[in-house]
């Protein structure tokens, strides 16, 4: 699966450490980005669930809820294609792939799914957002275009989450007719089933993660396009990047809001990195906080 998860050696590992410390965000923030960098640069430890560990524990139990509900959603899916199988006459590479296949009603399920997701963590990052700049409210929404957006983006991941499932079936359909063109049922449903319980393992907690941190990010862009000066200055911040995208992000230092918005977090699947004021902002309108 596609991470770009930094390895460093450990002379790198003690300068991104120490470059972590020189940044003007907050101790709980710095503690964190501390101990993603640490994860991501043991290589023993490369998946995509090192990162989630050092995620805060609140956060961590956030994304096993939705891998967990992902999880059972999957099960659910292939249980449905074994018993539409069952219904089949005829064992046939056709009639596999029609049964097994994702239809579109399955993707509007999955698209809901991950819409009451994305309800959930904007809440939780809106919270997040007024928490820290200290004002004594509760988080709400999405509303009006945060609703439609958040929506829209459910339903093309759905769309995708679809055609990937549906392109990793058919090949390993395709691979397993091949090998044994004249298997019974019961075993290509076992065979299937036990792809399946791999597949959903990883891919359930990927999904999870990605809808995570695309709504997070998405979220805070949003309180400080509501609340924060224009003026706000922000620096892109996270462990060393190994990829062109966020070493160029590196490397232009410190931006105004304009430029998190054309360059937006996460940058790609399992991009752990984001934005932050260089200080926190001041001249806030509390009594008129924007809180979703
Ligand atoms: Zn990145």
């Amino acid at each position: 699966m596609p991470t770009h998860i930094p390895a460093l050696a450990p002379n790198d590992l003690e300068i991104a450490l120490q470059r972590i410390d020189m940044l003007a965000i907050d101790p709980a923030a710095k503690r964190q980005l501390k101990a993603m960098l640490k994860a991501a640069s043991n290589p023993d430890t490369e998946k995509i669930e090192t990162i989630l560990k050092t995620l805060p524990k609140a956060r961590q139990e956030e994304i096993q809820r939705i891998f967990d509900e992902i999880a059972t959603r999957q099960q659910a899916q292939i249980d449905e294609a074994n018993r539409r199988l069952l219904l089949l006459g005829l064992l046939t590479l056709g009639g596999l792939l029609t049964s097994y296949l994702l239809t579109t009603d399955q993707q509007a399920l999955t698209a809901g799914q991950l819409f009451e997701q994305s309800k959930r963590v904007w809440l939780s990052a809106i919270q997040d957002e007024i928490d820290y700049v200290g004002v004594n409210a509760r988080a709400q929404g999405p509303n009006g275009v945060d609703y439609d957006y958040l929506r829209q983006m459910c339903d093309d991941d759905a769309v995708s989450i679809t055609a990937t499932y549906n392109r990793d079936i058919e090949r390993r359909i395709n691979k397993l007719y091949e090998e044994f063109p004249n298997a019974s049922k019961e075993f290509y449903i076992q065979s299937l089933r036990a792809w399946a319980e791999d597949r959903s393992g990883y891919k359930g907690i990927q999904i999870a993660a990605n809808t995570e941190f695309k709504v997070r990010e998405y979220a805070k862009r949003r309180f400080a396009e509501e609340n924060y000066p224009v003026t706000t200055k922000w620096i892109f911040v996270g462990p060393a990047p190994t990829c062109e995208d966020c070493t160029t992000r590196f490397a232009a230092g410190i931006v105004d809001f304009q430029y998190t918005l054309d360059f937006p977090t996460p940058r790609h699947v399992a991009c752990p990195h984001s934005y932050r004021p260089i200080r926190k902002p001041k001249n806030i309108d509390v009594s008129n906080l924007w809180v979703g």
